[in-house]
Formats: C-alpha cells, sequence, structure tokens
C-alpha cells in the first residue's frame, strides 16, 4: 500500500505527505477552530473561523517543511543526499542517505533546523510589533489579552508556535534535533558509538522523566515521551548496527545457496519447498529470468483451501531489490528499511549469486560487534 504522497520538489527534494499527515492535518484546523483567543479562533464567525484555522494548520507545517529543508540545506552543502521530506503525524523527518560521522557537520546539521524555526519566529515577531495593540508590553506579547484583529493574531500564533517548535527540538533526546547536537557534542569527546549510547541514553531517561510528569499532568506528555523513548532506541540500534557493518562487503555474510521457484509453481507446493529448505523467501526465477521475490508473508495471504489453485506469479513481489557482491553490508540495511523487506538478492553481474536476510545482517552484526 502506498502510504506517501510525493507533493513537489524543493531544492531537487521530494516533499512527501505521509498518510497519518492527513489525518492530523484536518484535527490542528480543527482545534484552532475551537479554542478561544489567543491560541484559536472560535470567537469569529463562520466561515472565516475555519479559512482561518485552516490557514493556520497549513501555515504551521509549511514552517515544519522549512525547518527540515534548514537541516537538508546543511546536509546538501556537506556532501549528504537527502532521499525526500515526508511529513508525518508529528512533524516532519528527513531521510538522509547516510548520517554525517563528522560530530562538527552533524552538530551544523541538527541546528540549522531550529535555527530556522527561530528565525522564523524572530521574523513574524517583528511583523507583529509593527501593527500590536498600542501600549502592549513583552508580558502581553506572550500571555495576555486576546488579539481582535483575527489576521494579526495569525501572525501571532506562528511566531509563538515556531519558537516552540525550535525549542521543543533542542530538547536533548534523539530523535529530536537536540539529541543529534548532545551527540555531536559528546563525539569530540568519545568515540562514536559511546557517545550515541550516551545520548540515547539520556533520551530515554528523559523520556521516561516525561512519561512521569504526563501521568499526573497531561495524556499529551504521555504519548510524546513514548515516542521519544522508541527514537532514542531506534536511533541507538541503527547507529550501532551502521557502524559494525562499516567495510564488511555483502559477500562476506551472504548465504550462498540459493533455492529459486518458478512462477507458474502452485501456492502449496510453494509451502513444502519453504518446510524442506527452511528459508522463508525465495527469489522466482524463469528461464534464467529473475521475475521477483516470494515470501511466506505472500502465502499467508491466500488462504488454505486456495493455494492448489493460486500461483506463485499471483503473489510474488515484482519489485526487485538487488545489491551487488562487493557492495557493503551497510546498504543492504539500508534498503531492508526503506523497502521494508527482510531479504535482498545479491548478484554478480547480472547472475544471482546469493541471498542476504535480515537475520544474516543481524548475525554479523552480533558476532563483528563482540
Ligand atoms: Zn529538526
Amino acid at each position: 500500500m502506498k502510504t506517501s504522497f510525493q507533493l513537489g520538489k524543493i531544492m531537487g527534494i521530494p516533499i512527501k505527505l505521509h498518510i497519518t499527515f492527513l489525518l492530523i492535518l484536518p484535527f490542528f484546523a480543527w482545534s484552532f477552530a475551537i479554542t478561544p483567543p489567543r491560541f484559536g479562533f472560535s470567537d469569529q464567525d463562520l466561515p472565516l473561523r475555519y479559512v482561518l484555522s485552516m490557514a493556520a494548520a497549513v501555515s504551521l507545517f509549511t514552517c515544519v517543511v522549512l525547518h527540515e529543508l534548514g537541516h537538508s540545506y546543511i546536509a546538501k552543502k556537506h556532501g549528504t543526499n537527502i532521499r525526500n521530506i515526508t511529513l508525518f503525524l508529528f512533524g516532519g523527518v528527513s531521510s538522509l542517505e547516510e548520517i554525517p560521522k563528522n560530530p562538527r557537520t552533524e552538530l551544523k546539521m541538527a541546528m540549522a533546523g531550529p535555527g530556522v524555526s527561530f528565525f522564523i519566529g524572530l521574523i513574524l515577531t517583528i511583523i507583529y510589533s509593527f501593527f500590536k495593540p498600542a501600549g502592549e508590553s513583552f508580558t502581553d506579547y506572550v500571555f495576555l489579552s486576546p488579539i481582535n484583529d483575527p489576521y494579526l493574531r495569525l501572525v501571532w500564533m506562528m511566531a509563538i508556535l515556531n519558537i516552540v517548535l525550535g525549542i521543543f527540538n533542542l530538547l536533548p533526546a534523539f530523535p529530536m534535533d537536540g539529541g543529534r547536537v548532545l551527540r555531536a557534542w559528546l563525539a569530540e569527546r568519545m568515540s562514536y558509538i559511546k557517545a550515541t549510547r550516551e545520548a540515547a541514553g539520556i533520551g530515554k531517561m528523559f523520556a521516561i522523566l516525561m512519561g512521569i510528569f504526563g501521568l499526573f499532568y497531561n495524556f499529551w506528555f504521555m504519548l510524546i515521551a513514548f515516542f521519544i523513548y522508541i527514537g532514542a532506541s531506534e536511533e541507538e540500534k541503527s547507529t550501532e548496527i551502521n557502524l559494525i557493518l562499516e567495510g564488511v562487503k555483502i559477500k562476506d555474510i551472504m548465504s550462498k545457496e540459493v533455492q529459486t521457484v518458478t512462477s507458474g509453481m502452485s501456492v502449496e507446493d510453494l509451502v513444502e519447498y519453504i518446510f524442506r529448505f527452511k528459508h522463508m523467501g525465495y527469489p522466482v526465477v524463469d528461464d534464467g529470468q529473475l521475475k521477483g521475490m516470494v515470501t511466506f508473508t505472500d502465502v499467508q495471504k491466500v488462504p488454505k483451501g486456495e493455494r492448489k489453485v493460486v500461483k506463485v506469479s499471483q503473489v510474488m513481489n515484482k519489485k526487485i531489490v538487488s545489491l551487488q557482491e562487493d557492495d557493503d553490508a551497510v546498504n543492504a540495511f539500508r534498503l531492508m528499511t526503506v523497502n521494508n523487506i527482510g531479504r535482498i538478492i545479491v548478484r554478480k553481474g547480472e547472475k544471482i549469486s546469493g541471498i542476504v536476510s535480515r537475520t544474516d545482517l543481524l548475525r554479523a552484526v552480533q558476532v563483528l560487534g563482540e
């Protein structure tokens, strides 16, 4: 299933919307519509109330994209490719081809996003200050008195939200930018992997504290804490795998005996094959031509009674993901994550020479990581 849609390209980077985002955007608009001033437009008449609320939601997410572009711009300048920027439920994610391992570059890159957010917040604050109600002090600016002009209120809301976005992202925990800043800072004092572990540990502690706070005060904090905890663990794991697999070639860890199946085979026969050879996935080859890949998961989609008549060609994955023997093992890990698959076909030239599975990778990480 397609889970994200491309909006367009900026600086050559595809900007994508994840489907969860299509749920959160109306939710944000709705929240702005029912919230009284200063943080909403519930006092406005229809349809202006909804027009302004939608405008606020769209502007907010535009600012999130600009924040991500801040990261991307610095990354590109230092030669790291950006695959895409995807807007998710909880904001944006720039998907990098690789994490820069030079702490200074990572520091600059991590700071660039919040930098953009603070900059937008500052510009909007200046614009606001030209039009603000006469005699309004700084504390009024932050807390007090509803702004009667709804357009000026929109400017104020965006100013505050951008500043909050900048501050929130500087929290010292993965997957926030502050986690990366912390790691970069630590990495100048210890090995990269140790710095990652320490930073992830601090992030997890932070998440636990935030979760406890949320338990007593606000459910949302618990939810955010949960995401921070997961983010910290994932960052730790993927960095570890990346570092350990560095310099390891695919041919060193792949399984060399490859059992292939044909597309005309019935799913029932395939099940027997799976039992006999104990692999969970097989390349589908017809007359020496690679046609796709079929796995146990594909089999499970076919009801037991129909397995005799359904052919492998009807259930196989036709998208062929393959690598060359001499490619880095890290690439296999990356391709599996990006395509959400468990195994990759390995070739030598055009010929299939092996297969590398997630299990092969994890085993290698275990052995080499000792
Ligand atoms: Zn960021």
